[in-house]
């Protein structure tokens, strides 16, 4: 097991970093670090390289220069990637897939086993496993077919995956995109309460009315570059500047969300039903 980073620690540091695919450089010059606690939005236009930034410091595409350090440690000693949950772009699975629910987040556990036998053994593994059921809201669905269930609950049987691996830190590519008002309200809900808990978020988004209760920082990258870091309220005296960047997709409904409206969340505490340590 590892260690979790304590609020404020280092989690992704990265100096004149640039990422992308082969020899092509798709993000330049990114300097900027992300510490636990911290829930930021990453906006910016369509193939501004929101994506390729998330997925490079997650080691999907190439670091091409300058440093990435991951928890402390430089990029290319690190080993410990479990401690980095990712929920990727326009991801729902295959309707092909035999399995419930519950199986499906279960794979999140995996990573602290070498085989199937002791997470399906495990009163731990189940434990952590109906919690991040139960943080996404899905709890009553847990020995449902996949199969039946709507893109966006599987977003959040997708995020539950993420969050049964325990990390310290979810990585999450437009995960409100594509899914219906109705829903994109439920994944609001879903990371406010996970903001309440204290998850460290780096959320790439278009939607950041829907989040902007829980966001505490904003990265807008353009062409590549990282052409604001800072505040939401920064982010408010300059959004003029960056009117492309946030909310350029038009809504029929206003998907602002209160986490006050949320339902009694336990409060803090990670998944990890020991108590955290
Ligand atoms: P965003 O997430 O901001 O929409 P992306 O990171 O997806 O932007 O894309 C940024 C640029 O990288 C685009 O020009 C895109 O064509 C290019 N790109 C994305 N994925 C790949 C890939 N697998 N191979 C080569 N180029 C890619």
């Amino acid at each position: 097991m590892t260690t979790t980073a304590p609020k404020g620690a280092p989690i992704i540091e990265l100096r004149h970093a640039s990422f992308g695919y082969a020899d092509q450089a798709v993000v330049t010059g990114a300097t900027l670090t992300i510490r636990a606690g911290e829930v930021v939005a990453i906006l910016g236009p369509n193939g501004s390289g929101k994506s390729t930034l998330v997925r490079g410091l997650l080691g999907l595409n190439d670091h091409l220069g300058g440093d990435l350090e991951l928890f402390g440690q430089p990029r290319e000693s690190f080993s410990e990637f479990a401690r980095l949950g990712y929920v990727p772009q326009r991801h729902t699975l295959s309707a092909s897939v035999r399995a419930t629910v519950a199986e499906i987040v279960a794979v999140g556990r995996l990573a602290h086993h070498r085989w199937w036998r002791p997470v399906l053994r495990s009163t731990r593994d189940a434990a952590i496993i109906d919690r991040a059921l139960d943080v996404v809201g899905l709890n009553d669905r847990a020995h449902a077919d996949v199969a039946t269930l709507s893109g966006g609950q599987q977003r959040r049987v997708l995020i539950a995956r993420a969050l049964a691996a325990d990390p310290d830190v979810l990585l999450m590519d437009e995960p409100t995109a594509g899914v219906d008002a109705a829903n994109q309200q439920v994944l609001s809900a879903v990371l406010a309460r996970l903001a309440e808990r204290g998850t460290t978020m780096i959320i790439v988004t278009h939607e950041l009315a829907a989040l902007a209760d829980i966001v505490t920082r904003i990265v807008v990258v353009q062409g590549g570059r990282i052409a604001f870091d800072g505040s939401r309220d920064e982010f408010a005296t300059r959004t003029g500047e960056f009117e492309s960047a946030a909310d350029h997709h038009h809504h029929e409904h206003d998907n602002r969300l209160s986490t006050s409206t949320l339902p009694g969340a336990p409060s803090a505490g990670p998944l990890d039903p020991r108590g955290g340590g």
